[in-house]
């Protein structure tokens, strides 16, 4: 594996909170690296020993399965000690505080932290609070910035390029952690992102951020290079957003009638949890040549490989370790 130019010293924070504000250069830096660990990780017994002997300490307040088991992953395959802290089993349960558990965990001197909260700022918190590298998964509706950056590897791998492309965000945004990363991550390389919705799961300050907003699927999926479905939040949800699911899925499902507006050699996309027949048929979902679901998948773990190297071996430059 090529060691080139990638030089962690480069990147500028110490911690990965959110894609808003990481300029092209260090967004691009994360992919090329990431892409590198791709045939690492397709081959038998593929591991390294960059992150020997360090310590990665899993945090997750909610559930998860892709991004829990895939950052598990991306630090063994790297060589760290991986800790998952089960959120059911822990003192969280016996009512400690965020802040209480960030310090306990902190004294037994993790050399990474991969947080995810149902607040909103939750990883900022943490990163005020420990003395390592703190790795946003996902924070309220915030931000996920390793599945934009894991988006963005699937994207430039299948199609060659970010610059340029058409992307429809479809579904549930105003909830969604997953389309705020990617709004910020596409728009400053230079793609131009449409959302697509009904009114009432469309942020209010959509416009503000830069993207085209349409309330009927095939007027905002004409011409798309890329359509990325998202699940209703219903865990963020405590009024009723739309009438059912039948007339939601009628509406703002993808199936193969509404897919026809996109280019015919649209990709589709979704981070996954897939609710079959809510926001996507399951044909479309299992389209061997356009869906690229499992591959976002497979790109995930190198995504948090990349990100898991480059903080903590920055970390240890700053430190002079
Ligand atoms: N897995 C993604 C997230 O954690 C998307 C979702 O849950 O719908 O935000």
């Amino acid at each position: 594996m090529s060691e080139s130019a990638f030089d962690p010293t480069d990147f500028p924070d110490p911690h990965l909170l959110g894609i808003e504000g990481l300029a092209p250069p260090y967004i691009s830096m994360l992919l090329d690296r990431a892409n590198e660990f791709v045939e690492l990780n397709r081959t038998v017994g593929g591991k390294l020993d960059t992150l020997a002997g360090r310590t990665v300490m899993n945090l997750f307040y909610e559930a998860s399965t892709r991004t829990r088991t895939s950052f598990e992953l991306a630090g063994k395959r790297l060589g760290a000690d991986v800790i998952n802290m089960e959120v059911s089993t822990s003192s969280i349960k016996k009512g400690e505080t965020l802040i209480d558990t960030a310090m306990t965990l902190n004294a037994m001197h993790p050399d990474a932290l991969v947080i995810r909260h149902g607040s909103s700022g939750a990883a900022k918190l943490l990163s005020e609070k420990v003395n390592c590298a703190v790795l946003n998964a996902g924070d309220g509706r915030h931000e996920h910035p390793t599945q934009a950056l894991l988006d963005a590897l699937t994207i430039r791998r299948r199609k060659g390029r970010i610059d340029g492309l058409q992307v429809a965000i479809c579904g549930d945004i105003v909830h969604s952690r997953v389309a705020r990363s990617n709004i910020h991550l596409l728009n400053t390389m230079g793609a131009r992102v449409r959302l697509i919705a009904p009114k009432t799961l469309i942020p209010t300050e959509a416009e503000r951020l830069g993207v085209e907003v349409f309330h009927d699927m095939r007027a905002g999926l004409w011409d798309c290079d890329i359509v990325m479905m998202l699940r209703l939040q219903s865990e963020r949800m405590q009024t009723n957003f739309f009438p059912t699911l039948r007339e939601y899925y009628h509406f703002f499902g993808l199936d193969y009638a509404k897919l026809s507006a996109a280019k015919d050699d649209a990709l589709i996309m979704h981070p996954g949890p897939m609710n079959r027949g809510v926001e996507i048929a399951s044909d479309v979902a299992d389209d061997i040549g356009r869906s690229a679901i499992r591959e976002q998948v497979e790109m995930g773990v190198a995504v948090r490989m990349a990100c898991l190297e480059t903080l903590v071996k920055r970390q240890e430059a700053e430190n002079g370790r």
